[in-house]
């Protein structure tokens, strides 16, 4: 049996698990102890088998193996010989017609002869985007590492900030009008839609260099860092290493104007017969637009601005590009985007067990009023009432003072995912099921559900474009 042995440098390794020469002096072991005969010794000192740039040594042993020269190809590990599936494939296909085995030194020999073997031979490889993930999992911790270390780092200019040799500073003239754009907001009540208006008579730019929208303004004021809070993903991790722009007071009051206002936003949904009635605004007028009946005796509804009829829009498939809209925030984004407490626990969920703490006590001394039971008997169980009661305040109020549409998002999510947990084996699987609960909501909270996650504008023309959606919590899809 003719054997040869493939190795593979990858930058992704620790040099005692990968180096080459440790990788060739273990597969040579190996196939001694298996009595082969090495007629070849073939290295690709590539930096990644993901990275789909052509390895000359494996293209070689394939040639090899269907000149029939090859019948062993033996390797420090399978992920060595293949990371892609496509790589696997060509190997399957090659040793379906001409006979190969593959022997490892950490996993054992391979039998691609058999599904069986194909399959483990799949999961050995790892194959998928193993390397691509670990090398984002490397910068994810660099970041995190000097976000914790007080800095800030950034890959597009923050308004406000710029990078020089010294580190991070402050601009000046930015900084004055920021500080101006927060206390108007929490103190003098304008909307954001004001401000943008303002800004862009202004002539004034953002950072980079375009007049302002909504969403602009919004992630500028949210990023807690212009009052020198360091945050890595949404997460407080301390104290930021740069001058701050506004005090840790006025981000508070920032914060908690801002809460209002959504909640305000989203509470006028009682006597709600439509999804989207109310919720979207005219992008002429800026009024509200309501949901009516067509009045040409179709029985078809649409939505129609409320002030001047500047705009109107058949109502269905409004609805449906909205809920699209709003299952593909669900699926992209709560799950990272939402803060949970260390149980996983809601607001509602703790207001709940509270609740029920209050009924056992309730039971408790009515008992006792009663005379059916001595205090001696029920002080202990009493006593751990309060002790539970407490910490469930606690975490709560924890909560609390965490964002408040966060917890409005947490709610909804609770109710949506309640019931059997989704599947996360199959992405088409998983959206299914999500539609399928959004749909089992009822309407005041699909309402919320989708005023919360997006800003709803109809415009003038035809066609689905007119309905102008923006992503409120995951901008990722804006
Ligand atoms: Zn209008």
């Amino acid at each position: 049996m003719t054997a040869a042995i493939y190795t593979r440098q990858s930058l992704d390794k620790t040099g005692e698990a990968a180096g080459v020469s440790r990788q060739l002096s273990e597969c040579e072991d190996l196939a001694a102890r298996q009595g082969l005969t090495v007629t070849t010794k073939l290295s690709d000192n590539d930096i990644s088998a993901t990275t789909g740039r052509v390895r000359p040594s494996f293209e070689k042993l394939l040639t090899l193996v269907e000149a029939g020269k090859i019948s062993t190809v033996v390797v420090w590990h399978p992920d060595r010989l293949y990371r892609k599936l496509a790589d696997l494939v060509r190997i399957v296909d090659i040793a379906k017609a001409h006979g190969l085995n593959i022997v490892s030194v950490q996993a054992g020999e391979i039998d691609l002869s058999t599904p069986s073997g194909r399959m483990v031979a799949s999961m050995v490889g790892s194959v998928g985007s193993y390397e691509g993930e670990h090398r984002t999992e490397r910068q994810r911790t660099a970041y995190s590492t000097r976000a914790a270390a007080g800095e800030w780092h950034f890959s597009h200019r923050p308004y406000g900030y710029e990078r020089t040799a010294e580190g991070v500073v402050v601009v000046e003239e930015e900084a004055a009008l920021l500080r101006d754009l927060y206390v108007r907001y929490y103190e003098g009540g304008e909307s954001r839609h004001a401000l943008v208006k303002g800004l862009n008579e202004a002539g004034t730019l953002t950072a980079t260099g375009k007049p302002w929208s909504i969403t602009a303004l919004r992630e500028v004021l949210n990023n807690p860092r212009y009052a020198g809070i360091n945050s890595y993903k949404g997460v407080v991790v301390g104290t930021g290493n740069w001058a701050p722009i506004i005090t840790p007071e006025q981000w508070e009051l920032y914060k908690g104007a801002a809460s209002k206002r959504k909640v305000l936003s989203s509470s006028f949904t009682r006597s709600a017969t439509s999804l989207l009635s109310g919720i979207i605004r005219c992008d002429v007028c800026g009024g509200k637009v309501y949901r009516k009946a067509r009045g040409d005796g179709s029985n078809s509804h649409e939505y129609a601005c409320s002030v001047k009829v500047c705009v109107s829009a058949s109502a269905a498939p409004v609805d449906a590009l909205v809920r699209a809209e709003a299952l593909s925030a669900l699926l992209s984004g709560p799950s990272d985007l939402i803060p949970m407490d260390t149980n996983g626990a809601t607001f509602s969920a703790l207001s709940e067990a509270l609740s029920e703490l209050q009924q056992r006590r309730d039971d408790l001394t009515e008992a006792l009023g009663e005379g059916l039971v001595k205090l001696a008997q029920v002080r202990p169980q009493l006593e751990a009432i309060k002790t539970d009661e407490e910490g469930l305040l606690q975490r709560r109020n924890d909560l609390t003072s965490a964002n408040v549409i966060a917890e409005v998002l947490l709610d909804i999510k609770r109710n949506l995912f309640a019931g059997p947990t989704v599947s996360i084996d199959d992405a088409a699987a998983v959206k299914a099921q999500l539609a399928e609960r959004f749909d089992g909501l009822t309407l005041p909270r699909q309402r919320e559900l989708v005023s919360l996650l997006l800003d709803i504008r109809l415009a003038k023309g035809r066609g689905p474009k007119r309905v102008l959606i923006e992503h409120r919590v995951v901008t990722s899809l804006n």
